[in-house]
């Protein structure tokens, strides 16, 4: 199906105007970020994005601009700040951002918002431009959920489709579920033969943080596990369980 129907961009003012008000709008939000030698930079919207557009046309939802730019890297849970490619705003920008697009929607008769995320370190801003715009006390019945899509594979899930050990998410960056769900969901943009299986485990990264940002907390290819076990078929059990989990998780919320 084609996206033309779904994405907030493709429609007319007035298609836009007849559907705003009954469905859910559901915004991916991503980072510019290194993923390794095989995976392109725009990674963590465009996994969001692919699911968004499958999640729409199940419900049924409108799937928003995405947000691109979004949280800084962090050695700890991403590649970091040093690796060329990665251009984030800063959190107090992406909290600006977020307290902008939602009050937009809500202004135009949108009741119903999702921010899909796919960058761990965008959490706790997303979360505060959301509670800012609508506070405990808000009466209005307009809803946000913010959703980590990562959060949502059932640890089974993970077991069975990775027989051979699934490292954690800490190090689940350009590793096992972001290649294998980008080899189902935009196959083009994933560059198979550079795919190492001899990449080290990398050194822990220490509790606290020093900044300017030392060398050396990731390996040099920015991946912190090896993607080798990554595969398509993988992805697209991934892709099934997070299709199932989201429509639920939405219904659940937006009843
Ligand atoms: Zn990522
Ligand atoms: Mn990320």
């Amino acid at each position: 199906m084609s996206s033309a129907r779904i994405e907030v961009a493709y429609l007319t003012w007035q298609e836009f105007a007849d559907r705003i008000g009954g469905q859910i709008v559901i915004i991916p939000v991503g980072s510019v970020e290194q993923h390794g030698p095989h995976l392109p930079l725009g990674v963590d919207a465009l996994i969001p994005y692919h699911l968004a557009l499958r999640v729409a046309e199940r419900l049924p939802a409108l799937v928003a601009p995405p947000i691109w730019y979004a949280g800084p890297s962090d050695p700890a849970s991403g590649g970091g700040q040093r690796f060329p490619g990665t251009l984030a705003v800063r959190g107090t920008t992406l909290i600006a951002l977020t307290m902008d697009i939602l009050a937009e929607f809500f202004r135009q008769g949108a009741r119903r918002i999702v921010l899909l995320n796919g960058h761990f370190e965008n959490t706790a801003f997303l979360a505060e431009g959301a509670r800012r715009i609508l506070p405990p006390e808000d009466a209005t019945g307009r809803k946000v959920v913010l959703i980590n899509w990562w959060e949502h594979v059932p640890a089974d899930t993970l077991a069975g489709l990775f027989p051979e050990g699934f490292p954690g998410w800490e190090v689940e960056h350009a590793s096992l579920t972001e290649t294998s769900l980008m080899q189902a969901l935009a196959p083009d943009l994933v560059h198979l033969e550079r795919i190492g299986s001899d990449i080290p485990r990398r050194r822990p990264v220490p509790r606290h943080k020093a900044f300017p940002e030392p060398p050396g907390l990731v390996p040099e290819t920015g991946i912190l596990y090896t993607a080798a076990g990554a595969s398509a078929a993988r992805g697209g059990a991934l892709v099934q369980v997070l299709l199932d989990a989201l429509g639920q998780l939405m219904a659940q919320e937006f009843d």
